[in-house]
């Protein structure tokens, strides 16, 4: 039996959008192919305010992470950690010899502008990375405000992994600067994983075309060069791709304004509850508007809420990431899921636990 997915990814994929799956396969250097390619291309430029171009990788989100810094980091990378996905992006700067410092706080605690503004001061950094949901903790960056520290120091590049925001918050990539913004389609986007999507601005391109190589498959220059043609360098994963065009028609169709609204909505109906019955995470003002991390004041078995949930009703949700597991619990609410799904999910909860 299907467990229904209100995990903070993978996310609940539509019937409709898993059918796009299996069209029929066409050959990646076919005129077909650049034509699918060029039909997502504009759609993927308004879901990211953006008339950048927006690649495609064949990879989950981490690939794109690691293209971000292996190609645009010039001199030395910022790393702002406060979560488990901003930490692996430290490790996977370190990893691939690119020279990086890490600003560390704790989980519960957001980025703010200013500290940002801090350490860009010391004139040692070319790029900054910034995970803007922190989908371990629930936790949203002032992605805009620390956007807006970061243009005042134009050799900064500002590199975003929006993974489980894009698509579910507004991200306005062109007004705010941002050089490169990534995220995997199995969050917000409702897509199965595999495929990752990244708008990538004009001067990081010409950065990258100076940044001694670090990766082949990852590329940035070789990836444009293809770009411009409709194509991608390797094979990609084609079916994701007709998935992708058709759940980016129905995204539209909803209204992107609309889209978020409906995750605005949600969040704020899960904050209101968990609040009630328990306590959020992270601290006020910066709770994510895609997931939320509810604190386990009430000493019950997570686990065993978990397991319930799962063999009982066929729900699933997801327990605390890393060192806050047991001692927190999380909920999306992203993606296509609709506010009476979310309202029903949290009666069940409420029967397991009798609360
Ligand atoms: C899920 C997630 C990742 C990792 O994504 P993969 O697709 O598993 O590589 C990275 N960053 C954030 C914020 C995420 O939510």
């Amino acid at each position: 039996m299907h467990k229904r997915l209100f995990t903070p990814g993978p996310t609940q994929v539509r019937p409709e959008i898993l059918k796009e799956l299996a069209t029929p396969q066409i050959h990646h250097r076919a005129p077909e192919f650049a034509e699918l390619y060029a039909d997502i291309q504009p759609k993927l430029q308004t879901v990211l305010s953006t008339n950048n171009a927006v690649l495609l990788f064949t990879s989950s989100s981490t690939g794109a992470m690691e293209a971000a810094v292996t190609n645009l980091v010039a001199k030395r990378c910022l790393n702002l950690v406060n979560g488990a996905f901003s930490k692996r992006w430290h490790q996977m700067t370190m990893g691939n010899g690119v020279p990086c410092d890490t600003f560390e706080l704790p989980w519960d605690i957001a980025v703010k502008p200013e500290m940002v503004d801090e350490r860009l001061a010391t004139g040692k950094y070319d790029a900054v990375t910034l995970v803007y949901n922190e989908t371990s903790t629930g936790l949203m960056n002032p992605l805009k405000a620390i956007a807006d520290v970061v243009a005042q120091y134009p050799d900064v590049f500002l590199l975003v992994d929006a993974v489980s925001g894009m698509a579910g918050a507004p991200i306005e990539t062109d007004a705010w600067g941002i050089d490169f913004v990534l995220a995997g389609v199995q969050k917000a986007f409702a897509l199965p994983a595999g495929l990752a999507v990244s708008a990538v601005s004009e001067r990081a391109f010409e950065r990258a075309k100076n940044v001694p190589p670090r990766s082949f498959y990852f590329s940035l220059p070789l990836m444009l060069k293809s770009h411009l043609k409709n194509q991608t360098p390797s094979t990609p994963s084609i079916p994701h791709m007709y998935a992708l065009n058709a759940q980016l028609n129905d995204m539209l169709a909803e209204g992107m304004e609309r889209r978020f609204a409906r995750h605005a909505k949600m969040a704020s109906i899960v904050q209101v509850w968990g609040k009630k019955h328990f306590d959020i995470f992270p601290e006020d003002g910066y709770w994510s508007q895609t997931l939320t991390t509810i604190v386990n004041t009430k000493g019950i078995d997570v686990p065993g809420m978990i397991k319930t949930l799962a063999d009982q009703y066929n729900l699933r949700i997801s327990n605390g990431y890393g060192d806050i597991k047991n001692k927190t619990f999380r909920i999306a609410h992203m993606g296509d899921t609709q506010v009476d799904e979310i309202e029903g999910l949290l009666k069940v909860i409420e029967s397991v636990l009798g609360i």
